[in-house]
């Protein structure tokens, strides 16, 4: 081949390139909604997994993982109706929505029902390419007093709580043992870091000095998490990029930010209560099972919510940019906030009004993300005031 046609087709070459990614801002995304961090009867949630499954299935939701602590709903158990359950009439609203299925005894004085296992709630509530439903166990361990919660994704078998000598210690070893039974199962699952300022127990300290973490909650719904932090504490955002300044200088890949329900309580909405709807992912991924959803997620191909849908969200080699979906007389603000080489924290790269944004990498960006806040009032906020906004991942600028 002569020089020139060499430069023909590398000139063609890159020509289809830049096609190829001016087109990929335009390709329909194929979004779907979950929550991955939801209790139930099986630990200290206060309704049947089915109900609850159905109130996701019924409100648009295309996955769900009931992540009960430490349990992964695979044994023989029956639960015993108390004050709480009759108050609630929560057996009476099992048996209307699912009659026959619902399986009851009575000992002695007491009603026990017996909550049906993953496996059995599983395949009664799936539809296939429509709602998944994710095995997930919240491993619930602690250090002296402080909380230390891990979310297991597409756990397969029961990982029990792990101790050690310090906060780190604990995470750090449960996250080797999820790491370990998927290398083992060869099956993938991840680990989530649940509400680090719930009880103040994990600090961004101990979130720096983990190894192969790759998510954490940067928002979660539940209203003793502390999501905003204290006058001593910083707030989970903040912690995010602290987390990914000193990732990027260890060279570990970046923390990606999840937003979730934690959801409890099914009967009585508000504020002080841990209900369904308040925070969510949305991921892009072509098929809808454990497998595409977590290697969408670890790619970061998924953005946090706590209200705001968006349309599209793309990046390529030069610029970052989103599309929200609005909603009706519903304001938009789009910050793009990123790490700058020699920074010690990440800043406010740009700010744009509207439903559409994209950013233009600097020769000094390192990680560029984007927050979007609203001017809509969240329904049943945990916090009074709370608006709408969400959270995309952030990107690596090569
Ligand atoms: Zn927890
Ligand atoms: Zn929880």
């Amino acid at each position: 081949m002569t020089v020139l046609k060499k430069l023909f087709w590398l000139g063609t070459g890159l020509i289809a390139l830049l096609l190829v990614n001016c087109e990929s801002n335009k390709v329909a995304q194929n979004w779907h909604k979950g929550n991955l961090h939801t209790h139930s009867l099986w630990s200290d949630g206060d309704d049947f997994p089915e109900m609850i499954i159905q109130w996701y299935k019924d409100n648009d939701y295309q996955f769900i993982a009931l992540s009960d602590h430490n349990t992964i709903a695979d044994s023989e158990f029956w639960y015993e109706i108390k004050e709480r359950e009759l108050k609630n009439k929560t057996l009476e609203q099992y048996q209307n929505r699912f009659g026959d299925w619902v399986e009851t005894k009575i000992d002695s004085t007491k009603t026990l029902v017996r909550l049906k296992t993953f496996e059995e709630y599983r395949s009664k509530l799936e539809v296939l390419d429509s709602f998944l439903v994710i095995k997930s166990e919240e491993v619930t361990s602690s250090f002296e007093n402080k909380p230390i919660h891990i979310n297991v994704t597409n756990i397969q078998e029961k990982i029990d709580p792990i101790r050690g000598k310090s906060v780190l210690e604990v995470m750090q070893r449960t996250i080797d043992a999820v790491h370990e039974e998927r290398k083992r199962l060869n099956i993938p699952m991840f680990a989530h870091i649940n509400h680090p300022n719930f009880g103040y127990g994990i600090s961004t300290e101990d979130l720096k000095q983990l190894n192969g973490e790759r998510f954490f909650e940067v928002y979660n719904g539940h209203p003793a998490v502390n999501n905003e932090g204290d006058d001593t504490h910083v707030d989970t955002e903040t912690m995010w990029d602290l987390i990914n300044i000193h990732y990027h200088k260890e060279g570990k890949p970046l923390m990606f930010g999840i937003a979730t329900d934690d959801s409890h309580n099914y009967h009585s909405f508000s504020s002080n209560r841990s209900n369904t709807g308040r925070g969510w992912v949305m991921v892009n991924s072509k098929k809808l099972d454990a497998e595409h959803l977590i290697s969408a997620m670890e790619s970061g191909a998924f953005y946090a919510s706590s209200g705001v849908y968006l349309k599209n969200v793309f990046a390529n080699q030069n610029e970052i940019g989103i599309a929200v979906d609005p909603e009706a007389g519903v304001r938009y603000e789009i910050i793009f906030i990123g790490y700058q080489k020699g920074a010690e924290e990440a800043v406010e790269l740009k700010k744009v009004q509207g439903t559409t944004a994209s950013y233009a990498y600097q020769k000094e960006d390192v990680f560029v993300r984007v927050k979007i806040n609203s001017d809509a009032k969240k329904d049943n906020p945990i916090i009074e005031g709370e608006t709408k906004k969400a959270w995309t991942q952030p990107v690596l600028v090569q």
